[in-house]
């Protein structure tokens, strides 16, 4: 059907039929191609006597704009031209528009099919169900009803995976033993063979054995919907061992936890022990939230999660200057850093500048080279990777030092208006900025007592902001205040 309008197109249009290239309609990336690979092989080595490629419509050529473009621009160079049997466009302007339409709304379908998938994952992932193929240890439970698990246990892995996690936990022996063991006992990988120690490391480092069901592309860190084969606990050991930081810190899964930020950050007052956190299961069924001391002999507080949170949040809100005297100060001294700054700054945005145009003329070489042919396609994927990393870091480079003198006006104010909220910005933050907010008031961390935290300790930070004995007159001129800012 396809190849007969090109046909008909090509004896409309005087064109003789050189040869005919059939894709398989499932072809979607560079690497599945190899019909429109040869396509283009066949049009370097006899463009000569080839006036045009012909095809159905422009989806046949290409979902990717760039893609399109690149290719059609490396054909006209071998002076061969495209030609759609189904879309009527030519080299006058307003045939460009319309090819140039009809290529980007080949490409938005595209996307918006891509699109819907991964909202549809993000939406499964939000629900507590997996998106991909089990977990060792696991089994999907193919075509679970919405608002089911869709992973069960594996009955004969599950156990062992468990009693893998709470050998390791235990510091009885290390890493490699433990896989031996478990070996010794049965565990095997989906090929029957037993597991490498790669892929033994990978699962200890899956919150996903806890139950947990994370992705931090996306910002989604949530409960599965589906039975954990091990305790949160023992995770923790588990990480805290991986990390090589023994009982001491539990840095590791610290920062990993959305659920408890001021965990190990808040300290209980009388054994100076970082706080716990964890859920404890009511009558109900219900869970509740809770901060508490661990320690042995100690265990002198205890705070249902939102009550910590809350004093915190209280603190921080009590703590905040009313008096904003030290404005002019903090205003002056930001002013005077980025003075320093900006002269680096501006040969760095020029050196990352020229950078990046050197790897984009490099990029469009790569892709002439595997058009005609000089680069095949493993070679082709590598250089790609190669110049690609190389251009993403040149670019942030160039966009990271663009901060102008506006942009700083602007965060001063943005700071300005951040101090007045601190207090309810932490509340609202994210888990990880959760940490950073609270870590910058409180470099040393907090100590707390049955009562909360009290008033005992006032941090450095804040003690600045009280303690800046500034005269406005000496910072800003009589007609308000200027900033010294370069001409
Ligand atoms: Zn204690």
């Amino acid at each position: 059907m396809q190849e007969a309008k090109c046909r008909e197109y090509c004896s409309t249009n005087g064109l003789e039929v050189v040869r005919v290239f059939q894709e398989k309609e499932s072809a979607k990336t560079i690497e599945d191609r190899a019909e429109f690979q040869e396509l283009l092989t066949f049009c370097t080595s006899n463009h000569k006597s080839i006036a045009a490629a012909v095809f159905y419509d422009t989806t046949r050529w290409s979902r990717e704009t760039s893609h399109y473009h690149n290719v059609k621009a490396f054909l006209k160079r071998k002076g061969i031209e495209l030609r759609a049997a189904t879309q009527a466009f030519d080299d006058s302007p307003a045939g460009e528009l319309l090819e140039s339409i009809l290529v980007a709304q080949g490409t938005f379908d595209n996307r918006m099919r891509m699109f819907k998938t991964i909202e549809g994952m993000k939406a499964n992932l939000r629900l507590g169900r997996w998106n991909h193929q089990a977990p060792i240890g696991y089994r999907i439970v193919p075509e679970a009803p919405a608002g089911q698990p869709n992973l069960v246990q594996d009955a004969e892995r599950a156990p062992l995976i468990k009693q893998g996690f709470e050998l390791y936990a235990s510091g009885a022996c290390a890493k490699s033993k433990v896989l031996a063991q478990m070996t010794q006992l049965g565990l095997k990988g989906k090929s029957g063979r037993p597991l490498s120690q790669q892929t033994f490391d990978k699962i200890l480092r899956s919150p996903i054995y806890a139950g947990w069901l994370n992705s931090p592309t996306w910002g989604i860190a949530v409960r599965g919907r589906f039975q954990a084969i091990i305790t949160d606990d023992v995770f923790e050991q588990v990480q805290n061992r991986l990390a090589g930081t023994g009982d001491g810190s539990r840095q590791a899964r610290v920062r990993e936890n959305p659920d408890f930020p001021l965990r190990v950050f808040v300290k209980c007052a009388k054994c100076g022990q970082g706080l716990t956190g964890s859920f404890s299961t009511g009558r109900r069924g219900k869970r509740y939230p809770y901060y508490c001391c661990r320690v042995k002999g100690c265990r002198e507080v205890k705070f249902s999660r939102d009550t910590l949170h809350h004093d915190f949040h209280q603190l921080v809100y009590r703590l905040l200057p009313v008096d904003r005297s030290f404005m002019p100060l903090f205003h002056a001294v930001i002013r005077d850093v980025w003075n320093q700054k900006h002269a680096d700054r501006q040969q760095r945005v020029q050196r990352a500048k020229q950078e990046v145009a050197s790897l984009e003329e490099k990029s469009q070489k790569i892709i002439d080279a595997l058009l005609d042919g000089t680069f095949d396609k493993a070679t082709y994927e590598t250089q790609r990777e190669i110049v690609g990393t190389a251009l993403e870091k040149a670019r942030i480079q160039q966009s990271e030092a663009l901060i102008s003198a506006d942009q700083v006006e602007c965060l001063l104010e943005f700071a300005e208006w951040m101090l007045d909220r601190a207090a309810g910005i932490w509340e609202s933050a994210s888990p990880s900025n959760k940490l950073r907010i609270q870590e910058a008031l409180f470099p040393h961390g907090l100590t707390v007592t049955r009562e909360g935290f009290g008033t005992a300790s006032m941090p450095l930070f804040f003690r600045q902001l009280h303690e800046a004995p500034i005269e406005e007159t000496s910072l800003a001129s009589p007609g308000g205040f200027e900033p010294p800012l370069p001409p």
